[in-house]
């Protein structure tokens, strides 16, 4: 099985209560497809700028990331600035420069035709809409926004729920999207919008996982996933898209769908989150093995089982 995802490929200047990094690897696309690659294929769709060398194209070579729908043109990458300094479990955004996404037009490698896994990460909806209507053919499509584009960029991002199997998003954005703040009443909205799977992200507190075919009885189809109690939060940029990367990469990953695997999933999306907050940047998650992973695993067993 493989993925392909389209989003951002950046630089981020971060700083966090544990210090500032200067115009680190980072974007949406690159923690995704990081995470993802310690569970199925990755294939991924995006622009970078001649700033992107051989040196950040060997981190996605060293996980056998497929590059060749990352386009290479002239100009800057996508350039994000962010901190953490109130608020761990929130980034307050100081500068977004698209740059050479501002005039993007993707274009998908024909070895990525057969994947039947799409995931459209955070990037601008209208560009996630045009990918998703060049694969209309894959068996499940995951994405994710954030308030820039749900704030700037709205009826574009309402057309890309409409095509969107499951959609991942945090809950300040969640309640945003809807118009609504408690967290119940704000997942039905946004599952009105399309998406019949929402995993709505806490940050520190984990993540509720809700499907949308219920009859109204929140009990039966709403499941919530800890986060692992970490000692110390290094940068907690690309937590939501490793977490994602872990869910997705997961579920593309398994025979079957069934309701057990996508617990399962929301699980291994905790363990690499978890991971994506140890240091800064992408450190963590070049450095990770799939056992080490594993053994995450078993300790969100303990820290959730019962009896
Ligand atoms: P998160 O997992 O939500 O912490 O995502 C962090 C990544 O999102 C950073 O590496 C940024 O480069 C990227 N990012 C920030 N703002 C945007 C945006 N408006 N569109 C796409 N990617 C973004």
């Amino acid at each position: 099985m493989s993925i392909t995802v389209v989003g951002s490929v950046a630089y981020d200047t971060i700083e966090t209560p544990a210090g500032r990094r200067e115009r680190c690897l980072g974007g949406a696309a690159t923690y995704f497809s990081l995470s993802a690659s310690f569970f199925t294929d990755v294939r991924v769709i995006a622009v970078v700028g001649d700033d992107f060398g051989p040196e950040q194209q060997s981190v996605f070579a060293a996980r056998n990331i497929d590059t060749r729908g990352i386009e290479h043109t002239t100009g800057k990458s996508f350039f994000w600035e962010g901190s953490y300094l109130e608020n761990l479990n929130e980034a307050r955004t100081h500068n977004t420069e698209l740059n050479v996404f501002a005039s993007f037009d993707p274009k998908i490698p024909g070895a990525y035709r057969d994947s039947e896994f799409l995931f459209l990460a955070n990037i601008d909806p209208v560009l996630q809409r045009r990918v998703r209507e060049a694969m209309p053919d894959v068996k499940l499509v995951a994405g994710d926004t954030m308030n820039y584009w749900i704030n700037g960029h709205r009826p574009a991002l309402l057309e890309v729920l409409k095509g969107l199997d499951i959609l991942l998003i945090n809950d300040t954005e969640a309640r945003m999207l809807a118009g609504n703040n408690n967290l119940v009443q704000a997942a039905r909205a946004v599952m009105a919008l399309g998406p019949r799977f929402l995993v709505i992200k806490h940050g520190e507190y984990g993540a509720t996982f809700f499907h949308g075919s219920g009859k109204g009885k929140t009990g039966e189809h709403t499941f919530r996933a800890p986060a692992l109690p970490l000692e110390q939060v290094v940068d907690p940029t690309g937590a939501g898209d490793s977490f994602a990367g872990g869910f997705f990469g997961y579920l593309a990953a398994q025979p079957e769908l069934t309701p057990g695997a996508f617990r399962r999933a929301m699980f291994y999306g905790s363990v690499m989150g978890s991971f994506a907050c140890e240091r800064f940047g992408t450190d963590r998650l070049q450095q990770l093995s799939r056992p080490e992973i594993d053994a995450r695993f078993e300790v969100f067993r303990e820290l959730t089982h019962l009896d």
